[in-house]
């Protein structure tokens, strides 16, 4: 008998949640990687021809952007998946830190929530 348990419907609506923030993002990673082919071959293309390139610089900034940005959907998919895998484990909505449940209301704002507000609060 745990007071952290959520009830299964709960649990339901948070999983198609996450699966659609999956579907969501692995999208998006898919549109970036394409992005990022067209990078590559222009950047591929200005250096075969010529070091000096005047778009080299742009291009390179262009280039660090998108990296940012891909960094940022996969963080948000490794969230997604851990958030998963705690609904799989049955741990999902319990604070990481002090052990007691995640308000649903925190949870509705941010699926992948691991603390509790204080918690989060504390930690900044
Ligand atoms: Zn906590």
């Amino acid at each position: 008998m745990t007071a952290t348990m959520m009830t299964p419907a709960q649990l339901a609506r948070f999983e198609a949640r996450l699966r659609a923030e999956r579907a969501d993002a692995e999208e998006r990673l898919a549109e970036f990687d394409d992005a990022m082919a067209e990078v590559r071959i222009a950047r591929s293309d200005a250096t075969a021809d010529d070091e000096h390139d005047p778009e080299g610089p742009t291009m390179t900034q262009e280039w660090s952007q998108r990296t940012a940005v891909l960094a940022d959907v996969r963080a948000e998919l490794a969230d997604v998946d851990r958030a998963l895998a705690r609904i799989a484990d049955g741990s999902y909505g319990i604070c990481a830190r002090c052990g007691k449940r995640i308000t649903v209301p925190r949870l509705d704002a941010r699926p992948t929530a691991t603390l509790c507000i204080d918690c989060a609060r504390l930690v900044g």
